[in-house]
């Protein structure tokens, strides 16, 4: 499997970081060494100093896609799920001033916690989901799906142009704003609506 993400899809996420707003959606990927699964804790790596959560809804693939139309897009995904996009923000911020890709700075081993996955159905309407993230039991990330730059059916479009999606491929939709550094010690718990799925510790 693979896991694919979109960066700067919440127009507000996007002023954080001073970022350009972009034209067609920006598509990055982890290995499947990235993921970190069951609410095992995530050790702080050696090599940054600023690792930052970024708080996003998951897409799981179902079905294998190439050049999918807009109006199939729907079928290519069946399940939702949330998860964290670690970014070690001192590495990115490097590689995007030197004009490097951000590899390591976003595809680290344990960089995607993710939680269990769920039907669709299970959350009404999925173009209008609330999430977010709490730290230390403070929110300090909150959105809602319907402020995507980019629709889920329309990353769906965009990347199966160029990439072939495959079942059981995971799709990072996008962090809104927020965005911040965590330390050891801290706990994170995710939240799509008034259900906690993902739960985990820094160490
Ligand atoms: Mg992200």
């Amino acid at each position: 499997m693979k896991i694919l993400a979109i960066g700067r899809n919440y127009a507000a996420h996007i002023e954080e970081l001073n970022n350009e707003r972009p034209e067609a959606p920006v598509v990055f990927f982890k290995p499947d060494t990235a993921l970190l699964r069951n609410n095992e804790p995530f050790y702080y790596p050696d090599f940054s100093n600023e690792v930052h959560f970024e708080v996003e809804i998951l897409l799981k693939i179902s079905k294998t896609g190439k050049h999918v139309q807009k109006k199939y897009a729907s079928t290519y995904y069946d399940q939702i799920g949330i998860g964290i996009d670690f970014t070690a923000r001192d590495l990115q911020q490097h590689a995007k001033k030197k004009g490097l890709p951000w590899a390591l700075a976003k595809g680290f081993n344990h960089s995607a916690p993710i939680s269990s996955f769920y039907p669709i159905n299970h959350f009404g309407d999925i173009h209008s989901l609330n999430f977010g993230l709490e730290i230390d039991g403070v929110v300090r990330q909150k959105g809602n799906t319907g402020m995507m730059l980019f629709s889920f059916d329309q990353i769906i479009v965009y990347i199966s142009q160029f990439v072939t999606l495959k079942k059981g491929d995971i799709v990072f939709t996008g962090t809104p704003e927020g965005v911040g550094p965590v330390s050891i010690g801290n706990r994170l718990s995710a939240f799509i609506e008034d259900l906690t799925l993902l739960e985990f510790e820094v160490k």
